[in-house]
């Protein structure tokens, strides 16, 4: 039987970021419908005719979107909420961009084609929310009581027929319905997902009797649900769900793809599914392979996720078919796929001319995984020896991975085994390091801070992006974020801030700035992945062993505490945030590159104390969003995160204070992790919950002090100081006044000076009558 090659999905944005560009042209108004339209057809002809020419036999239809494949699902169901306004009948490009961005203005009608008169509208955007444990966004489903599917969308089957008319048969690819639901939100207590599914499952029928009417003959259908935990009843919907699917359209073959983790406990109820094939990932979870060939039926192909589709790592193919040529003798057949959708990888590594050449020869991108599939596929079809050239290099490079001194650091693991117990505890506990920190910062009650960015307006980021060019020197750089700085600190202290921070303009990224200075971390030009919409961001790609050649930030921080008597910020992103939001390598378990960055971040901590910091925050925003997909997982991960941090933190005397910060966090259920933290200040977002995100910690008896966020800065709008002054005092129905601190919800840097102005010196006017009050 002959092994073929799949992908489960290519990246939409474009190899120079096309996509990006015609969205946000079209909706500024300098281009129109037509133009976007025409961009994005010619994105998938292009995307279409590459992957066929790499040698794919299973090239994806429909994951291309506009926006998101979940909102194009959304859309395919009818799933609009009423406040877009929709009537039924095709979902338009205006309805659909409102879902994804909100509207405001003029409605244009477009969608019911019938001259009614133009109203106001002023509709906020659906919730976005990360795509399982990736940095990809989709935009959360939602649904009503009464909800009603219909087809209302016909992307899936245009698209089809659109690389149909190009010579290329392609393998559709739909959001499965039992995840889709799972996905989705309902404001309506008692709205039952089997009365949602049997509704939905007519529409997934018709969408699939079009597609075999179209010619399809293979379909993909994702149901990444079937890694997280499960329950029975979600194990029944399942069932429902394949065995309606299964009859309604008997002429197409499902490909039932599952990714991000192993099936565990739902492999049963995967493989009693009436579907032809099943996708499993094989770098997440190697070892279902086995289980699997033993258990699953021998007709069920089976589709092995044997590249990395979450990460940039070459793959070592001899490896690999060490691996699969006893499976493809075993007479079964199988499909070579990545282990996801490319669509969390960059698209193409021939574009980094200015990468490290060693760096560069361990990396593969969508394309490059692309073509080591179909080399694994041409050694099981035909023999290794008709490949053996890029088998030798794939061994070649994977051999000076293993050796390379660029990555291999004896002077970082000689350090690491000599981390100590005692170097990841302060000296005393928070109890008695509370009185020797207020005996040297003497703030007042209620202290007023911000979380440390202010607004990187377009002057600053046109002189750093003049500066990269060289068109800016380096001195008058540096002097014009020195004036931007110091403008920023006295205007801090003319409005009453109690401890100041520096601003940040020098910071391209949080992640990225420290990345930069830091060995064992390269950086891309094009290595850009979809976050959400036209937002792509090019993570860091820590390769090596992590150590800091320099002090990173310690001359701005010196620079800015000299121009004040007041308590200067240190400020830093910790370890598990710059792991998380980068590429992580793959050969040494994730918490020892955490450790190693934890071990140079706390140089940084103790560099900043010795020069006269007082206060270090070390920024954990991502500490919760790498939490495992399966609870049973989430411990090993906190010990391993904690552990981390407290190593970073803990270099300091009992005196200096230690301030962490997390945005956009549920706290309940890693509370006592975050007490294991041990900082003495943390600072989180909590406006848009009215501190409801409160209650975690006084339900803990959280013993140190709180900065509980009372304003906003996600949006331009500027709160008013009685409403400050109402969250202050659900903050303190909750904990000591003591424990509190007055600040906003995150950092500044995409907030406007004037809306930031005004709110701050509200916020100030709420701290001051709450010590009044007291
Ligand atoms: N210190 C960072 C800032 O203010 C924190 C950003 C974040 O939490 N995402 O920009
Ligand atoms: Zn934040």
């Amino acid at each position: 039987m002959t092994v073929t090659v799949a992908t489960l999905g290519f990246p939409r944005i474009g190899p120079r970021r096309e996509l990006k560009v015609a969205l946000e042209r079209f909706w500024s108004g300098k281009s129109d419908r037509a133009a976007l339209l025409s961009t994005a057809a010619e994105l998938r002809a292009r995307t279409w005719a590459r992957q066929a020419g790499l040698g794919v036999d299973h090239v994806p239809s429909n994951d291309f979107s506009l926006y998101d494949h979940v909102l194009d699902t959304s859309a395919m169901v009818g799933a609009v909420p009423a406040i877009y306004g929709w009537q039924g009948g095709p979902v338009g490009l205006d309805t659909y961009f409102a879902m994804a961005r909100g509207a405001q203005g003029e409605a244009e009608h477009a969608d019911c084609g019938h001259g009614c008169h133009h109203k106001a509208v002023d509709v906020p955007a659906a919730e976005m929310t990360k795509w399982f444990d990736t940095n990809y966004h989709y935009l959360v489903p939602e649904f009503s009581s009464g909800q009603a599917f219909a087809l209302s969308s016909t992307k899936v089957v245009d698209e089809y027929l659109e690389a149909k008319a190009q010579g290329i048969a392609t393998r559709p690819v739909l959001l499965g319905p039992v995840t889709f639901l799972k996905l989705g939100k309902s404001h309506t207590e008692g709205l039952h997902r089997r009365e949602l599914l049997r509704a939905l499952l007519p529409v997934y029928a018709e969408v699939l009797g079009r597609l075999a009417a179209a010619g399809a003959g293979w379909v993909q259908i994702d149901e990444p649900c079937l890694v997280l935990d499960l329950t029975a009843e979600d194990h029944a919907l399942l069932a429902e769900a394949y065995a309606a699917l299964a009859k309604a359209a008997p002429g197409i073959r499902l490909m039932l793809t599952t990714y991000f983790g192993a099936l565990g406990d739902n492999l049963d109820a995967a493989l009693a599914l009436p579907v032809a094939g099943l996708h499993l990932d094989l770098i997440r979870a190697p070892a279902q392979l086995e289980t699997v060939l033993a258990r699953a039926r021998p007709e069920l192909v089976l589709s092995l996720g044997v590249v990395d589709g979450r990460n940039v790592w070459r793959a070592d193919l001899e490896a690999l078919l060490d691996r699969l040529e006893p499976v493809v003798a075993s007479g079964r057949e199988i499909v070579l796929a990545p282990s996801c959708s490319l669509l969390h990888t960059p698209i193409d590594l021939a574009q980094e001319t200015a990468l490290d050449a060693d760096v560069r020869s361990w990396l593969a991108f969508a394309v490059q995984k692309i073509e080591e599939l179909v080399t694994l596929a041409r050694a099981l079809n035909g023999g290794r020896a008709g490949v053996a050239g890029p088998l030798r290099d794939a061994s070649a490079a994977a051999a000076s991975r293993r050796t390379s001194p660029k990555i291999h650091d004896a002077a970082v693991s000689e350090r690491l085994a000599r981390v100590t117990a005692a170097m990841g505890r302060r000296p005393a506990g928070f109890a008695e390091r509370r009185p020797l920190q207020a005996g040297q910062l003497g703030l007042p009650a209620f202290p007023t801070t911000t979380i440390g960015s202010f607004p990187q307006t377009e002057a600053v980021r046109k002189a750093r992006s003049a500066h990269g060019k060289g068109s800016l020197s380096d001195a008058d750089y540096e002097a014009f974020l020195r004036e931007e700085t110091a403008r920023t600190v006295r205007w801090q202290e003319s409005i009453g801030l109690d401890v100041l921070v520096h601003g940040e303009f020098e910071r391209n990224d949080m992640v990225q700035y420290f990345g930069e200075q830091l060995s064992g971390f390269a950086f891309t030009k094009h290595g850009w992945v979809q976050s959400y919409g036209s937002r792509c961001v090019r993570p860091p790609i820590l390769f090596g062993d992590v150590s800091r050649p320099k002090p990173m930030t310690v001359a701005w921080w010196s620079y800015a505490q000299g121009l004040t008597q007041r308590p200067m910020k240190g400020m830093l992103t910790g370890p598990v945030t710059i792991l998380n939001w980068s590429f992580v390598r793959d050969d040494i378990p994730r918490a020892l590159a955490c450790r190693q960055t934890a071990l140079a971040i706390r140089d940084e901590v103790v560099d900043l104390e010795r020069a006269g910091a007082k206060i270090i925050q070390i920024d954990e925003a991502a500490l919760r969003e790498g939490l495992p997909l399966r609870r049973g997982d989430w411990d090993a991960y906190l010990a391993w995160a904690v552990e981390s941090f407290r190593l970073t933190a803990s270099g300091v005397a009992d005196r200096t204070q230690i301030h962490t910060h997390m945005c956009y966090s549920e706290f309940n259920d890693i509370i006592a992790a975050i007490g294991d933290m041990d900082a003495d200040v943390i600072s989180i977002e909590t406006a848009r919950s009215r501190m409801e995100l409160l209650g975690a910690f006084a339900d803990y008896r959280y013993p140190a002090e709180i900065g509980p966020g009372v304003y906003d800065i996600h949006s331009p709008r500027v709160p008013a100081v009685a409403e400050m002054t109402e969250l202050l005092q659900a903050a303190r129905a909750r904990l000591a006044a003591d424990q509190l601190w007055v600040n906003p919800d995150c950092g500044l840097k995409t907030r406007k000076w004037p809306e930031t102005e005004a709110a701050l010196i509200n916020m100030v006017a709420a701290a001051q009558a709450a010590r009044a009050a007291a």
